[in-house]
């Protein structure tokens, strides 16, 4: 395992995802570096390491061989020329957003934006000093007239509940116009099937907690971008926010990883089946979906993820509804082999303020699924079931 290793270019994901360098004694699997820091043979190397004169690993809270083997591989996926690794997504969202907006600085953000990310924005950030103002960002003129003055355009296509799309083509070259830079949360869409980067955008965060861990067994982050974009990372916020990767979750995530061009394969054909279904089905209203839409931020989404919402009648009873599925468990996060549901009138009740659910028309007849790898006519059945015993 070399620090400088870069999967050429010219592999596909697949590829990258599946074929390892050269680990030690010739292992297929990287090493746990289970270890918090590395020592030096001489004076001399330890003082090449300080000055930055040779990079080298250290202490783990700043870089560590496994940790760099997810670094390496998100970067490859991102097409970005460094990632770094964080112990969440929420501490991917921090580094971030906090490398680039200081005290002073006004942030221009999607309109209903992450829950822990939102209460960033408004618990955290204004205690340094730090506003941040929401838009619709799938409306270009309302994000253009909200730019000026803005340092950072925070996105998120597509948005967590309402699946809403932006365009982040043009939304980049605007805040570039505008001299903002622009973070986006590619959770969703993982690398494979949207690559923000080669958008114009300047960095990109995502929870590892969901798609490319995929088993949910671990809590993880990681931040891509260009190199100049990780330094200023490295240099102001990560080491000291101190939310490091640890090696043996970034081992866990190297390994999940490696099926995750498979996972995502079937994540999309069951969800897009499902999703089918369900627009056709008497009892649903509206499926919010990104492939129903024909917003034209769908354009750099090459592929869809298995989370999306449906709308239920009003003699649909809710709560008996997912209490009925069994194939479905009710529960935060998403992006595992396990199916989930969450209905959004569970989370009405708690967001208050700019980024309320019910101020961009969720309603509580709104459910969201994850579809997870069960088999998909499995999974439909369950659905139908609980349907067909809901209705009051
Ligand atoms: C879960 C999630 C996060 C936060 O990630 P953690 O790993 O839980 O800290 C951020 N963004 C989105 C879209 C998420 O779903």
């Amino acid at each position: 395992m070399t620090d400088d290793f870069t999967p050429p270019e010219e592999y596909g994901a697949a590829t990258t995802l599946a074929h390892d360098d050269s680990f030690p004694a010739g292992a297929v699997v990287p090493p746990i570096y289970q270890t918090s820091l590395f020592t030096f043979a001489s004076y001399a190397e330890m003082e090449a390491a300080f000055s930055g004169q040779v990079k080298r690993p250290v202490y783990s809270r700043g870089d560590n061989p496994t940790v760099q083997e997810f670094e390496r591989k998100v970067a490859a996926l991102e097409g970005a020329e460094a990632a770094r690794g964080t112990a969440s997504g929420m501490a991917a969202i921090s580094s971030a957003v906090l490398s680039i907006a200081g005290a002073g600085d006004r942030i221009l953000s999607t309109r209903h934006v992450y829950g822990d990310a939102y209460r960033l924005f408004e618990k955290l950030l204004p205690r340094l000093g730090i506003t941040v103002d929401y838009v619709d960002c799938g409306d270009l003129a309302a994000v253009e007239a909200a730019l000026p003055g803005a340092k950072l355009l925070y996105l998120e296509n597509p948005t967590s509940m309402m699946f809403e799309l932006q365009e982040i083509g043009r939304l980049a070259a605007l805040a570039k116009a505008h001299g903002a830079a622009t973070i986006i949360d590619n959770s969703w869409a993982t690398p494979l099937f949207q690559q923000p980067l080669r958008h114009g955008v300047d960095l990109v965060v995502h929870s590892a907690s969901k798609y490319l861990s995929g088993h949910s067994d671990t809590v993880a982050g990681v931040i891509a971008g260009s190199a100049e974009a990780i330094a200023r990372v490295n240099d102001r916020t990560q080491p000291y926010l101190g939310g490091k990767l640890s090696p043996f979750e970034a081992w866990l995530l190297v390994r999940g990883m490696r099926t995750l061009p498979l996972r995502m394969r079937q994540h999309q054909e069951s969800g897009l089946a499902i999703a089918r279904r369900l627009a056709d089905h008497p009892l649903v209203t509206r499926v919010l979906h990104p492939a129903f839409s024909n917003h034209p931020g769908g354009a750099t989404l090459t592929g869809h993820s298995g989370l999306f919402s449906f709308e239920v009648e009003e003699t649909v009873d809710v709560p008996r509804l997912v209490d009925a599925l069994r194939l479905f468990k009710l529960g935060v996060s998403w992006g595992g082999h396990e199916s989930l549901v969450v209905p959004a009138r569970a989370s009405l009740r708690q967001a208050q303020g700019p980024n309320s659910m019910s101020a961009f028309g969720v309603t509580p007849r709104i459910v969201r699924l994850a579809i997870g790898l069960e088999d998909t006519e499995d999974l439909w059945a369950d659905l139908e079931r609980a349907l067909a015993g809901s209705v009051n």
